[in-house]
């Protein structure tokens, strides 16, 4: 069975025995074609990685009075 991924940075399909690097980020792994990409993904993780669909309900701001 051919398991494959995809590269967050430049959006490849990459065969698993194809990955060129892997890093850990927010509790899952991503997988990269090359080293240059995975530093890439190291610069700017937040921009790559993989945004899980929030609910709208505020779930660290209390919406109204919370500052200082
Ligand atoms: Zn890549």
């Amino acid at each position: 069975m051919n398991e494959s991924f995809t590269d967050p940075v430049c959006g490849m399909t990459i065969d698993k025995s194809q990955v060129a690097a892997t890093l850990e980020y927010g509790g899952k792994t991503y997988y990269f074609c090359s080293p240059g990409c995975k530093v890439a993904f190291e610069r700017e993780p937040e921009r790559y990685a993989e945004s899980e669909s929030k609910p709208e309900s505020s779930e660290g701001s209390a919406p109204g009075s919370s500052s200082p």
